[in-house]
């Protein structure tokens, strides 16, 4: 039997990942906290443990500057942001952006351990969205891809912002080989109350799956969703993710499968020693069924 796996994925946005839905001061303040403290902290609990994860980083991030427009870019105009780059302040990173932190995706490129940068689009654009042109959505993946290489790596995995799938063909041609989509948890009290008891209960989440689509490339579904976020979900303690994760692990272990924890650097940034505490641990025990040679940490483009 295949030894089980384990992954860790997260998706690296700064300002791109909500600033279409909110854009205040709190969250702007979580913004910064995710680039000056909780990225690094991630690394090094990550380098302590020796866990190889996968960033997908929105491709902006990775610019020295920009001129705030990117009028290259053919227009996306969704409904409720017509101007995709209206809040886009341009200029240079001066060390506080948003927009744009170079210096952090180096810092995670130059990681003693290994870690893999994937395609989280230019900007953050939802690829099921019909306002997204097929041109667009080539070139969102064709820049995520050049300024992958600028950091000695090839794009090989693609992460739907926001899961939503869309584009695939496009997603093949850029040189893709493995996305992560993920199941919508549904919407409204019944499916928050559900998510809520399974949360509160520790119950041991679902294993990925991971199918050879039409076109060649292997979509990864699934995983459990490390967060703090949610009407009902602050009220659960950080611990019994921890647990929740642990029975992940180990079902993996049992069964040969894999097991893919996933969250936004900025979930960390509303209680962020709680958090850390908790990655830490759940990295330490990763670690351990490691050095026992029972489970093997990979990023998410070795599942190809
Ligand atoms: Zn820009």
């Amino acid at each position: 039997m295949a030894r089980g796996r384990f992954i860790v994925c997260f998706d690296f946005e700064l300002a791109w990942g909500r600033f279409d839905k909110v854009f205040d001061e709190s969250y702007l303040s979580q913004v910064r906290l995710t680039r000056k403290e909780v990225v690094p902290s991630l690394l090094a609990v990550l380098e302590r443990h020796n866990v190889p994860a996968t960033w997908a980083v929105v491709g902006h991030l990775m610019l020295r500057e920009c001129n705030g427009v990117h009028s290259e870019l053919e227009p996306y105009r969704p409904e409720h942001c017509p101007d995709w780059f209206s809040r886009d302040e341009g200029g240079v990173d001066d060390g506080d952006s948003v927009w744009m932190c170079r210096d952090l995706v180096k810092q995670i490129a130059a990681c003693p351990t290994p870690q893999e940068l994937a395609s989280h689009s230019f900007s953050h654009v939802d690829f099921s969205h019909p306002a997204l042109s097929r041109k667009r959505a080539a070139q969102e993946l064709e820049l995520a891809r050049d300024l992958i290489s600028e950091f000695g790596q090839e794009m090989k995995t693609h992460i739907f912002p926001r899961g939503r799938t869309g584009h695939l063909d496009v997603l093949r041609d850029a040189g893709v080989r493995v996305y992560r989509t993920s199941r919508s948890p549904g919407t409204g009290f019944k499916s928050a109350l559900g998510q809520f008891v399974t949360e509160a209960l520790a119950r041991t989440p679902p294993l990925v799956t991971a199918a050879r689509d039409e076109l060649g490339m292997l979509n990864v579904e699934g995983g459990m969703l490390f967060n703090r976020r949610g009407r009902y979900r602050s009220a659960i303690p950080v611990s019994r993710r921890v647990v929740r994760a642990i029975k992940g692990m180990n079902h993996a272990v049992k069964s040969g499968g894999v097991f893919l924890l996933w969250n936004h650097p900025i979930d960390f940034a509303t209680s962020k020693p709680a958090m850390m505490t908790a990655f830490d641990e759940i990295c330490a025990y990763a670690a351990r069924l490691r050095d026992e040679g029972r489970l093997e940490t990979i990023p998410v483009r070795e599942l190809y």
